[in-house]
């Protein structure tokens, strides 16, 4: 997971990101001034949180998870314990409806220091020892998207109780049996086709 991300772009041409870009910098952990022992981080992670990730679009909505992020530091190696938990919105691959996602994460993140790989994994990395900071943000939003089912469906939905939407389903149906009529103006048609094409 060795990423580069560069949150400092946008700062002087777009003002509405100038926000993100303040909150994202909280996910920033100095641990080099951090004395040894426990630590905890809070964090409310809202839709914003994924609009930095993908360009100001994002299928999900109405975001409402926290993060909780305890760091055990030594001077050996870093602890992080990452617990996020919480919901996110999102369509239905089925119906597309919006439906409640459930994301309840428990990861640990072990940061070693080295000038050498020692193998890093989803639970390991190794960072050099000249670094003095680390980014979780790249880190919340991976273990985010892992915890995401593959298929999102309304049957995942938190009540437990939601189903499909089955009127839509068959107008979905209509609509793949329907040759995608061109001449078609009926704007949810358009908004299907827009949403089918981006799958
Ligand atoms: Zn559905």
């Amino acid at each position: 997971m060795k990423k580069v991300w560069f949150y400092g772009l946008f700062q002087i041409t777009l003002p509405s990101q100038i926000q993100v870009v303040k909150k994202l910098q909280e996910y920033i952990i100095n641990y080099e001034g951090l004395k040894n022992g426990s630590h905890i981080f809070d964090y409310v992670i809202k839709d914003d949180f994924f609009r930095e990730f993908f360009e100001g679009e994002t299928e999900f909505s109405q975001t409402d998870l926290k993060a909780t992020v305890h760091l055990m530091k030594d001077p050996t190696m870093l602890v992080f314990d990452f617990e996020i938990l919480g919901t996110v919105n999102s369509p239905c691959d089925r119906c597309l409806d919006e439906y409640h996602q459930p994301i309840e994460i428990r990861q640990k993140l072990i940061v070693n220091f080295g000038e050498e790989d020692q193998g890093d994994d989803d639970t390991m990395i190794t960072l050099p020892r000249s670094e003095y900071e680390i980014d979780l943000a790249p880190y919340v939003y991976d273990y985010i998207m892992l915890a995401i089912p593959m298929k999102r469906l309304c049957q995942n939905d938190v009540s437990e109780s939601k189903t499909c939407n089955q009127e839509m389903i068959e107008m979905l149906k209509a609509y793949q049996n329907s040759g995608q009529s061109s001449e078609d103006t009926d704007p949810r048609w358009e908004a299907l086709k827009k949403l089918m094409d981006n799958n």
